[in-house]
Protein backbone atom coordinates (compact mmCIF):
# COMPACT_ATOMS: atom_id res chain seq x y z
CA UNK A 1 0.00 0.00 0.00
CA UNK A 2 0.95 3.55 -0.59
CA UNK A 3 1.06 5.97 2.32
CA UNK A 4 -1.09 9.01 1.68
CA UNK A 5 0.10 12.19 3.32
CA UNK A 6 -1.78 15.28 4.28
CA UNK A 7 -0.39 18.66 3.25
CA UNK A 8 1.05 19.25 6.70
CA UNK A 9 2.71 15.85 6.69
CA UNK A 10 0.48 13.82 8.98
CA UNK A 11 0.31 10.14 7.99
CA UNK A 12 -3.18 9.19 6.82
CA UNK A 13 -4.93 5.87 6.23
CA UNK A 14 -3.31 3.67 3.59
CA UNK A 15 -4.87 3.02 0.25
CA UNK A 16 -5.28 -0.66 -0.55
CA UNK A 17 -3.64 -1.25 -3.93
CA UNK A 18 -5.58 -4.38 -4.94
CA UNK A 19 -8.86 -2.60 -4.40
CA UNK A 20 -7.77 0.54 -6.23
CA UNK A 21 -6.51 -1.50 -9.22
CA UNK A 22 -9.77 -3.45 -9.36
CA UNK A 23 -11.90 -0.28 -9.19
CA UNK A 24 -9.68 1.42 -11.74
CA UNK A 25 -10.46 -1.25 -14.35
CA UNK A 26 -14.13 -1.67 -13.58
CA UNK A 27 -15.09 1.97 -13.07
CA UNK A 28 -13.10 3.31 -16.02
CA UNK A 29 -15.17 0.93 -18.15
CA UNK A 30 -18.45 1.84 -16.42
CA UNK A 31 -18.09 5.57 -15.76
CA UNK A 32 -15.52 6.76 -18.30
CA UNK A 33 -13.93 10.13 -17.52
CA UNK A 34 -16.05 10.68 -14.43
CA UNK A 35 -14.13 7.93 -12.61
CA UNK A 36 -10.84 9.83 -12.39
CA UNK A 37 -12.57 12.75 -10.62
CA UNK A 38 -14.37 10.36 -8.29
CA UNK A 39 -11.13 8.51 -7.63
CA UNK A 40 -9.38 11.74 -6.63
CA UNK A 41 -12.00 12.36 -3.95
CA UNK A 42 -12.26 8.79 -2.70
CA UNK A 43 -8.50 8.48 -2.29
CA UNK A 44 -8.16 11.84 -0.47
CA UNK A 45 -9.85 11.34 2.91
CA UNK A 46 -8.82 14.85 3.98
CA UNK A 47 -11.31 16.17 1.39
CA UNK A 48 -14.20 14.14 2.78
CA UNK A 49 -17.13 16.05 4.17
CA UNK A 50 -19.91 15.19 6.53
CA UNK A 51 -23.34 16.56 7.24
CA UNK A 52 -25.37 16.92 10.42
CA UNK A 53 -28.97 15.76 10.53
CA UNK A 54 -30.61 17.57 13.44
CA UNK A 55 -32.87 15.60 15.74
CA UNK A 56 -36.28 17.24 15.79
CA UNK A 57 -37.02 15.44 19.07
CA UNK A 58 -34.10 17.07 20.89
CA UNK A 59 -33.65 20.65 19.74
CA UNK A 60 -30.31 22.00 20.99
CA UNK A 61 -30.48 25.73 21.70
CA UNK A 62 -27.74 27.60 19.89
CA UNK A 63 -26.70 24.64 17.73
CA UNK A 64 -27.93 26.14 14.46
CA UNK A 65 -26.27 29.51 15.06
CA UNK A 66 -23.04 27.80 16.08
CA UNK A 67 -23.17 25.74 12.87
CA UNK A 68 -23.69 28.89 10.83
CA UNK A 69 -20.67 30.48 12.53
CA UNK A 70 -18.59 27.47 11.50
CA UNK A 71 -19.57 27.78 7.85
CA UNK A 72 -22.38 25.22 7.74
CA UNK A 73 -25.41 25.85 5.55
CA UNK A 74 -28.70 23.97 5.03
CA UNK A 75 -27.85 21.08 2.70
CA UNK A 76 -31.27 20.94 1.04
CA UNK A 77 -33.24 23.86 -0.38
CA UNK A 78 -36.21 24.63 1.89
CA UNK A 79 -38.72 24.72 -0.96
CA UNK A 80 -38.57 21.05 -1.96
CA UNK A 81 -42.11 19.62 -1.92
CA UNK A 82 -41.07 16.30 -0.35
CA UNK A 83 -39.00 17.96 2.35
CA UNK A 84 -40.86 18.26 5.68
CA UNK A 85 -40.38 21.50 7.63
CA UNK A 86 -38.91 19.62 10.58
CA UNK A 87 -36.15 18.13 8.44
CA UNK A 88 -32.93 20.03 9.11
CA UNK A 89 -29.63 18.99 7.62
CA UNK A 90 -26.47 21.10 7.57
CA UNK A 91 -23.30 20.69 5.57
CA UNK A 92 -20.28 22.73 4.67
CA UNK A 93 -17.85 22.70 1.80
CA UNK A 94 -14.78 22.78 4.02
CA UNK A 95 -13.70 19.38 5.31
CA UNK A 96 -13.25 18.71 9.01
CA UNK A 97 -15.38 16.91 11.52
CA UNK A 98 -17.99 18.23 13.90
CA UNK A 99 -17.62 16.30 17.20
CA UNK A 100 -19.79 13.19 17.52
CA UNK A 101 -22.00 12.97 20.60
CA UNK A 102 -21.38 10.09 23.02
CA UNK A 103 -24.18 7.67 23.84
CA UNK A 104 -25.61 8.47 27.25
CA UNK A 105 -28.46 6.22 28.40
CA UNK A 106 -31.65 8.21 28.92
CA UNK A 107 -30.40 11.20 26.93
CA UNK A 108 -31.43 12.08 23.41
CA UNK A 109 -28.78 13.19 20.96
CA UNK A 110 -29.15 16.48 19.10
CA UNK A 111 -27.73 15.41 15.72
CA UNK A 112 -26.54 12.48 13.59
CA UNK A 113 -23.35 12.79 11.51
CA UNK A 114 -23.63 11.34 8.03
CA UNK A 115 -22.80 11.45 4.36
CA UNK A 116 -25.49 13.82 3.02
CA UNK A 117 -26.17 11.44 0.10
CA UNK A 118 -27.54 8.92 2.62
CA UNK A 119 -30.57 11.15 2.96
CA UNK A 120 -31.56 10.81 -0.70
CA UNK A 121 -33.03 7.28 -0.36
CA UNK A 122 -35.02 8.50 2.64
CA UNK A 123 -36.37 11.54 0.77
CA UNK A 124 -37.18 9.35 -2.25
CA UNK A 125 -39.24 7.06 -0.01
CA UNK A 126 -41.64 9.97 0.80
CA UNK A 127 -42.99 8.43 3.99
CA UNK A 128 -46.34 9.90 5.08
CA UNK A 129 -47.76 10.02 8.60
CA UNK A 130 -49.56 6.82 9.54
CA UNK A 131 -47.94 4.57 6.94
CA UNK A 132 -46.58 1.10 7.65
CA UNK A 133 -42.86 1.29 6.99
CA UNK A 134 -40.14 -1.37 6.85
CA UNK A 135 -36.41 -0.62 6.95
CA UNK A 136 -35.15 -4.02 5.82
CA UNK A 137 -31.39 -3.58 6.45
CA UNK A 138 -31.36 -0.94 9.13
CA UNK A 139 -28.15 -0.95 11.23
CA UNK A 140 -26.58 1.28 12.41
CA UNK A 141 -29.83 3.20 11.96
CA UNK A 142 -28.94 6.45 10.22
CA UNK A 143 -31.73 6.13 7.69
CA UNK A 144 -34.22 4.91 10.30
CA UNK A 145 -33.55 8.07 12.30
CA UNK A 146 -33.87 10.17 9.14
CA UNK A 147 -37.22 8.56 8.25
CA UNK A 148 -38.52 9.58 11.66
CA UNK A 149 -37.40 13.16 11.06
CA UNK A 150 -39.65 13.22 7.98
CA UNK A 151 -42.87 11.67 9.23
CA UNK A 152 -44.56 9.72 11.98
CA UNK A 153 -45.31 6.24 10.59
CA UNK A 154 -48.26 4.27 11.98
CA UNK A 155 -45.86 1.40 12.45
CA UNK A 156 -42.13 1.29 11.81
CA UNK A 157 -40.30 -2.03 11.53
CA UNK A 158 -36.49 -1.78 11.60
CA UNK A 159 -34.71 -5.02 10.77
CA UNK A 160 -31.05 -6.01 10.96
CA UNK A 161 -29.75 -9.56 10.51
CA UNK A 162 -26.40 -9.18 12.24
CA UNK A 163 -26.55 -9.59 16.01
CA UNK A 164 -23.99 -6.99 17.00
CA UNK A 165 -25.17 -4.46 14.48
CA UNK A 166 -28.73 -4.99 15.60
CA UNK A 167 -27.73 -3.92 19.12
CA UNK A 168 -26.09 -0.88 17.59
CA UNK A 169 -29.36 -0.14 15.80
CA UNK A 170 -31.30 -0.36 19.06
CA UNK A 171 -28.87 2.03 20.68
CA UNK A 172 -29.23 4.53 17.83
CA UNK A 173 -33.02 4.43 18.09
CA UNK A 174 -32.86 4.92 21.87
CA UNK A 175 -30.50 7.86 21.41
CA UNK A 176 -32.72 9.71 18.95
CA UNK A 177 -36.35 8.77 19.47
CA UNK A 178 -38.37 9.80 22.54
CA UNK A 179 -40.70 7.64 24.55
CA UNK A 180 -44.17 7.74 23.06
CA UNK A 181 -42.87 7.49 19.49
CA UNK A 182 -40.45 4.68 20.26
CA UNK A 183 -43.45 2.42 20.92
CA UNK A 184 -44.34 2.53 17.22
CA UNK A 185 -41.00 0.95 16.38
CA UNK A 186 -40.29 -2.77 16.23
CA UNK A 187 -36.70 -3.93 15.94
CA UNK A 188 -36.13 -7.44 14.59
CA UNK A 189 -33.09 -9.59 13.80
CA UNK A 190 -34.42 -11.50 10.81
CA UNK A 191 -32.87 -12.46 7.52
CA UNK A 192 -34.45 -9.76 5.37
CA UNK A 193 -34.95 -12.34 2.62
CA UNK A 194 -37.66 -13.97 4.75
CA UNK A 195 -39.70 -10.94 5.75
CA UNK A 196 -41.72 -10.96 2.51
CA UNK A 197 -43.04 -14.42 3.34
CA UNK A 198 -43.52 -13.60 7.02
CA UNK A 199 -45.44 -10.35 6.42
CA UNK A 200 -46.78 -10.39 2.86
CA UNK A 201 -48.68 -7.37 1.48
CA UNK A 202 -48.28 -5.46 4.73
CA UNK A 203 -46.20 -2.35 4.13
CA UNK A 204 -46.83 0.96 2.37
CA UNK A 205 -43.11 1.71 2.11
CA UNK A 206 -39.99 -0.45 2.24
CA UNK A 207 -36.41 0.76 2.28
CA UNK A 208 -33.80 -1.73 1.05
CA UNK A 209 -30.49 -0.10 1.97
CA UNK A 210 -28.67 -3.21 0.90
CA UNK A 211 -25.41 -4.79 2.03
CA UNK A 212 -23.02 -3.85 -0.79
CA UNK A 213 -19.38 -3.25 -1.68
CA UNK A 214 -18.57 -0.17 0.34
CA UNK A 215 -16.27 1.55 -2.16
CA UNK A 216 -15.16 4.29 0.21
CA UNK A 217 -14.11 2.00 3.04
CA UNK A 218 -12.85 -0.89 0.87
CA UNK A 219 -10.27 1.46 -0.64
CA UNK A 220 -8.71 1.72 2.82
CA UNK A 221 -8.84 -1.97 3.77
CA UNK A 222 -6.02 -2.62 6.22
CA UNK A 223 -5.63 -6.27 5.19
CA UNK A 224 -4.89 -6.74 1.44
CA UNK A 225 -5.64 -10.48 1.58
CA UNK A 226 -9.02 -9.92 3.11
CA UNK A 227 -9.65 -7.18 0.54
CA UNK A 228 -8.78 -9.54 -2.34
CA UNK A 229 -11.17 -12.14 -0.92
CA UNK A 230 -13.94 -9.57 -0.65
CA UNK A 231 -13.38 -8.56 -4.26
CA UNK A 232 -13.68 -12.19 -5.32
CA UNK A 233 -16.89 -12.68 -3.34
CA UNK A 234 -18.32 -9.45 -4.64
CA UNK A 235 -20.43 -11.20 -7.28
CA UNK A 236 -22.46 -12.94 -4.60
CA UNK A 237 -23.69 -9.60 -3.31
CA UNK A 238 -25.83 -9.04 -6.41
CA UNK A 239 -27.75 -12.22 -5.76
CA UNK A 240 -28.28 -11.32 -2.07
CA UNK A 241 -29.46 -7.86 -3.13
CA UNK A 242 -31.87 -9.36 -5.64
CA UNK A 243 -33.32 -11.71 -3.02
CA UNK A 244 -33.73 -8.86 -0.54
CA UNK A 245 -35.59 -6.91 -3.20
CA UNK A 246 -37.87 -9.87 -3.99
CA UNK A 247 -38.69 -10.10 -0.32
CA UNK A 248 -39.36 -6.35 -0.14
CA UNK A 249 -41.77 -6.59 -3.09
CA UNK A 250 -43.66 -9.40 -1.35
CA UNK A 251 -43.84 -7.35 1.86
CA UNK A 252 -45.39 -4.39 0.01
CA UNK A 253 -49.12 -3.96 -0.28
CA UNK A 254 -50.48 -3.18 -3.74
CA UNK A 255 -49.75 0.49 -4.51
CA UNK A 256 -46.87 0.56 -2.05
CA UNK A 257 -43.39 1.58 -3.06
CA UNK A 258 -39.82 0.67 -2.28
CA UNK A 259 -36.50 2.43 -2.46
CA UNK A 260 -33.31 0.50 -3.09
CA UNK A 261 -29.94 2.03 -2.23
CA UNK A 262 -26.27 1.10 -2.08
CA UNK A 263 -23.05 2.99 -1.42
CA UNK A 264 -21.14 1.48 -4.35
CA UNK A 265 -20.60 2.68 -7.91
CA UNK A 266 -20.73 -0.89 -9.19
CA UNK A 267 -23.29 -1.39 -11.92
CA UNK A 268 -23.63 -5.08 -11.04
CA UNK A 269 -25.04 -4.09 -7.63
CA UNK A 270 -27.07 -1.13 -8.88
CA UNK A 271 -28.86 -0.89 -12.25
CA UNK A 272 -28.27 -4.56 -13.09
CA UNK A 273 -30.07 -5.73 -9.95
CA UNK A 274 -32.96 -3.31 -10.51
CA UNK A 275 -33.26 -4.23 -14.18
CA UNK A 276 -33.36 -7.91 -13.31
CA UNK A 277 -36.14 -7.26 -10.82
CA UNK A 278 -38.12 -5.17 -13.31
CA UNK A 279 -37.81 -7.85 -15.96
CA UNK A 280 -38.73 -10.70 -13.62
CA UNK A 281 -41.63 -9.13 -11.63
CA UNK A 282 -44.50 -7.98 -13.84
CA UNK A 283 -46.19 -6.29 -10.86
CA UNK A 284 -43.30 -3.87 -10.28
CA UNK A 285 -42.94 -0.54 -12.12
CA UNK A 286 -40.25 2.13 -12.05
CA UNK A 287 -41.06 5.44 -10.31
CA UNK A 288 -39.63 8.69 -11.70
CA UNK A 289 -37.29 10.37 -9.18
CA UNK A 290 -35.68 12.78 -11.64
CA UNK A 291 -37.64 15.70 -10.14
CA UNK A 292 -36.08 15.05 -6.76
CA UNK A 293 -32.64 14.79 -8.34
CA UNK A 294 -33.12 18.16 -10.05
CA UNK A 295 -34.33 19.70 -6.79
CA UNK A 296 -31.11 18.78 -4.95
CA UNK A 297 -28.67 19.26 -7.82
CA UNK A 298 -27.07 22.27 -6.07
CA UNK A 299 -25.58 19.98 -3.43
CA UNK A 300 -25.00 16.72 -5.35
CA UNK A 301 -23.33 15.61 -8.56
CA UNK A 302 -25.14 12.82 -10.39
CA UNK A 303 -23.96 10.48 -13.10
CA UNK A 304 -25.62 11.64 -16.30
CA UNK A 305 -27.52 9.31 -18.60
CA UNK A 306 -29.15 7.18 -15.89
CA UNK A 307 -32.84 6.28 -16.18
CA UNK A 308 -35.59 8.33 -14.50
CA UNK A 309 -36.21 5.87 -11.69
CA UNK A 310 -32.57 5.89 -10.54
CA UNK A 311 -29.68 8.15 -9.65
CA UNK A 312 -26.03 7.71 -8.80
CA UNK A 313 -24.30 10.33 -6.65
CA UNK A 314 -20.69 10.86 -7.69
CA UNK A 315 -18.34 12.37 -5.08
CA UNK A 316 -16.71 15.56 -6.27
CA UNK A 317 -14.33 18.07 -4.65
CA UNK A 318 -16.37 20.39 -2.43
CA UNK A 319 -19.40 18.08 -2.81
CA UNK A 320 -17.74 14.91 -1.65
CA UNK A 321 -21.04 13.05 -1.07
CA UNK A 322 -21.67 9.48 -2.15
CA UNK A 323 -21.11 7.11 -3.81
CA UNK A 324 -24.82 6.46 -3.44
CA UNK A 325 -27.15 4.69 -5.83
CA UNK A 326 -30.91 5.16 -5.37
CA UNK A 327 -33.77 3.55 -7.29
CA UNK A 328 -37.52 3.73 -6.65
CA UNK A 329 -40.12 1.14 -7.65
CA UNK A 330 -43.83 0.64 -7.13
CA UNK A 331 -45.90 -2.52 -6.69
CA UNK A 332 -48.85 -2.13 -9.00
CA UNK A 333 -50.75 -5.39 -8.47
N1 LIG B 1 -29.48 1.51 6.58
C1 LIG B 1 -28.30 1.58 7.43
C2 LIG B 1 -28.07 3.01 7.87
O1 LIG B 1 -28.47 3.93 7.14
O2 LIG B 1 -27.51 3.22 8.94
C3 LIG B 1 -27.09 0.96 6.76
C4 LIG B 1 -27.33 -0.46 6.27
S1 LIG B 1 -25.91 -1.29 5.66
C5 LIG B 1 -25.67 -0.56 4.12
C6 LIG B 1 -26.55 -2.87 5.26
C7 LIG B 1 -26.91 -3.73 6.46
O3 LIG B 1 -27.55 -4.92 6.00
C8 LIG B 1 -25.72 -4.18 7.29
O4 LIG B 1 -25.87 -3.74 8.61
C9 LIG B 1 -25.78 -5.71 7.23
O5 LIG B 1 -25.42 -6.33 8.45
C10 LIG B 1 -27.24 -5.94 6.93
N2 LIG B 1 -27.57 -7.24 6.29
C11 LIG B 1 -26.74 -8.08 5.62
N3 LIG B 1 -27.43 -9.16 5.20
C12 LIG B 1 -28.71 -8.99 5.61
C13 LIG B 1 -29.90 -9.78 5.47
N4 LIG B 1 -29.89 -10.94 4.84
N5 LIG B 1 -31.04 -9.30 6.03
C14 LIG B 1 -31.04 -8.12 6.67
N6 LIG B 1 -29.95 -7.34 6.83
C15 LIG B 1 -28.81 -7.77 6.29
Amino acid sequence: GQVEKKAEGKVQKQICRVVLDHFEKQYTAELGDAWSRVRDVLTSPWCWQHALLLNRFSPSPGLESSLAEQGYHPAFPAALPYLPAAFRCYSRTAPGRFPAQKHQPGRLKGYYLLNAASLLPVLALEVQDGEHVLDLCAAPGGKSVAILQCACPGHFHCNEYDDLRSRWLEQTIESFIPDPLINLITVSKLDGRQIGDLQPEFYDKVLVDAPCSNDRSWLFSADPQQAALRLMQRKELSSLQFQLLRSAVKALRRGGSLVYSTCTLSRAENSDVINLLLSSCSNVMPVDISGMARGVSQEFTFLSGTQQHELLVLPEKGRAWGPMYVAKLKKVS
